[in-house]
């Protein structure tokens, strides 16, 4: 049990990694004419970002049903990235977008960060040039302002 557990967690943290770079370098990359939709105003409900969610959970579920079919424990790994999907959705829309009826304020200093750099994150518009392409951990916010000011061109003066 415990050793499950900790595959679990493992992959929780682990997907934090995944989670980063696929968003840095698969959606701000070839994946970009999916996740473009998060970068420009939200018409409806649901965008072509969500896609991503859907990959999610559909990896999630093969690992689960290749783990029950006797690859153990890939079940865990199956239930750790499920439970990265369900914290993504937390965060990112609930917290960060707030697409919500009830909105949650950032109460503690870990939590205004992650707020704030996900700000940063949409301040650019386009695929290129972004910062801050994690959902649990941000750089400090001083680093990201430092590397948008270097980042973006500034087309006056
Ligand atoms: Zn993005
Ligand atoms: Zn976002």
């Amino acid at each position: 049990m415990l050793f499950n557990l900790t595959v679990l967690f493992g992959t929780l943290v682990a997907m934090e990694g995944v989670g980063t770079l696929a968003h840095k370098y698969i959606m701000h990359g070839w994946g970009w004419w999916l996740h473009r939709s998060h970068h420009e105003p939200q018409l409806g409900m649901l965008e072509t970002n969500d896609l991503y969610l859907v990959a999610l959970g559909l990896i999630a579920t093969a690992l689960i049903a290749l783990g029950k079919a006797g690859h153990a424990p890939l079940q865990w790994v199956g239930a750790g990235v499920a439970g990265y999907g369900v914290l993504y959705v937390l965060a990112h829309d609930g917290f960060f977008h707030r697409h919500w009826p009830r909105k949650p304020r950032p109460v503690n200093r870990y939590l205004k960060r992650l707020h704030r750099a996900h700000q940063l994150h949409h301040a650019v518009k386009g695929r290129t040039g972004s910062v801050s392409f994690g959902f649990f951990y941000a750089p400090p916010l001083k680093v990201l302002k430092r590397q948008l000011q270097a980042r973006v061109p500034r087309d006056r003066g």
